[in-house]
């Protein structure tokens, strides 16, 4: 097996994620013969039932008019569209965000028949793809790297339950529950998850996601929340010298192409696997392409993430004050949060100015110039004690954890073993 970009010779993709299936979608619709590697079982492994939001916010085209573009097929999933999501603002404030569009895509991530990575696999073998999976390959033996996120930026944590509540999304800005970050409620079809962001580093963590459950709770006192599972996992924030290097393409989060503000890294993840295809392909120049049409994004979040490293609740209720007031003069809530993700000459100067300071050198890159956004600390404002509300909470979890209740971020730590197992291979 040799990493190949001849075209009669095989192509070997590291990791069976979105990136990953992608690139290999596109590459045997056209003809090639395509082998993708996964160290774990099966497609969406990693996720397990967790509900991801695909934004149609940041660009003018519709995310979906995008995947038909390419050649991907939108139905293959289930997704859940949103003109409506409720806002919280830090002082508990509810109000809410609609557009007469599409807002949001809420999709499921896992191994059931409906989430997107099943779709995406599906797609795959249709197109004559080979799946490997608990495939450990080399670095050096691949011509696409998408095996998602190596080092740790930042974290998510949620609880997955069953309700009677109808379908409902609701974003939350709130420094104390999610530290520089957002918690999310998504509902859909009677199943729910709860969710918090970390982009500070904690110990004990799960009191984060207890208290997350507790305020969504006494807010929303319909949810009849009955726990199934716990579910998280990493981001990799990371800017690259090279997304190209020795023949080899690094998409997705294998290549840091992630939004670095809130870590809605799922349309970057599918369009730099296309775009790596397409070079193949001979259609287009993969470390251009990227840079011209996905780095703008990149930067500009950031940029917003070192404008976020710097606020609290106070710049937060601005924040959504701001947003609904642009909402009513507009009439769109889409146009407030849409420039926030855009790049524009301030967030390009931004960026130029922060970044050496925000980021640090990855020596384990293979030469590609890796500068990693840091798990940054703790501030002091993250040591509390949990309410009586979030210890029963966590009381409740453990119990079901006793039961039998499954908690999927610990696989994150296995693929961390076998990453580092495979680049200790290739060293
Ligand atoms: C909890 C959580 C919530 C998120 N919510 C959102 C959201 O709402 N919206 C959004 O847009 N994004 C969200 N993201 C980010 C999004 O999931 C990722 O950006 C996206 O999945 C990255 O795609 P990828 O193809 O790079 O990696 P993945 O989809 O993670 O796929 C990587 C694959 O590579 C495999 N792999 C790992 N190591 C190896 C190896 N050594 N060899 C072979 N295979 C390997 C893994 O098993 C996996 O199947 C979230 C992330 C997390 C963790």
């Amino acid at each position: 097996m040799t990493a190949s970009t001849e075209t009669s010779e095989p192509i070997h993709v590291m990791g069976a994620g979105l990136s990953g299936l992608a690139a290999a979608i596109v590459l045997a619709k056209a003809g090639r013969e395509v082998h993708v590697h996964d160290i774990r079982d099966d497609s969406g492994s990693r996720f397990d039932g967790d509900f991801q939001a695909l934004e149609n916010w940041s660009m003018d085209d519709d995310f979906f008019d995008q995947l038909a573009s390419w050649g991907l097929d939108a139905s293959s999933f289930k997704a859940t569209t949103f003109d409506t999501v409720d806002l919280i603002h830090p002082d508990d404030v509810i109000t809410q965000a609609k557009t007469g569009g599409v807002a949001y895509r809420i999709v499921e991530r896992g191994t059931s028949d409906h989430t997107i990575d099943q779709g995406f696999k599906r797609q795959a073998l249709d197109a004559g793809v080979h799946l490997h999976y608990k495939s450990r390959v080399k670095e050096e033996d691949c011509t696409i790297i998408a095996c998602g996120p190596k080092g740790t930026s930042a974290v998510a944590y949620g609880e997955i339950f069953s309700t009677d509540h109808p379908n409902h999304i609701a974003f939350q800005l709130n420094d104390k529950l999610a530290p520089g970050s957002y918690s999310y409620l998504i509902i859909i079809d009677g199943v729910g998850l709860i969710c918090t962001c970390l982009w500070r580093k904690q110990r004990k963590s799960e009191r984060f996601l207890n208290e997350t459950i507790a305020w969504y709770e006494e807010h929303y006192p319909n949810l009849n929340r009955q726990p199934i599972k716990r579910v998280g996992g990493k981001g990799d924030f990371t800017i690259n010298r090279r997304y190209k290097q020795d023949g080899r393409y690094y998409v997705g989060e294998s290549g840091g192409l992630q939004d670095f503000m809130w870590g809605f890294g799922m349309r970057m993840a599918v369009w730099s696997g296309v775009l790596a295809a397409r070079d193949l392909l001979g259609q287009g120049d993969y470390e251009r392409d990227v840079r011209q049409k996905l780095m703008p994004y990149v930067r500009t979040s950031v940029a917003n993430r070192w404008l976020m490293n710097r606020v609290g609740d106070r710049t937060f209720k601005r924040m959504c004050t701001a947003w609904m007031n642009d909402q009513a003069k507009r009439g769109d809530g889409l146009v407030w949060i849409g420039k926030l993700f855009r790049p524009t000459m301030f967030k390009r100067v931004l960026y130029r100015v922060v970044s050496p300071f925000m980021l640090r050198n990855d020596p384990k890159a293979m030469g590609r110039g890796v500068r990693r956004m840091p798990f940054r600390p703790a501030l002091k404002r993250d040591v509390w004690q949990p309410s009586a509300a979030a210890q029963a909470v966590g009381q409740q979890w453990d119990a079901v954890r006793r039961g039998g209740g499954h908690v999927s971020f610990a696989d994150d730590q296995e693929s961390d073993k076998a990453s580092q197992e495979a680049s200790a291979i290739s060293s």
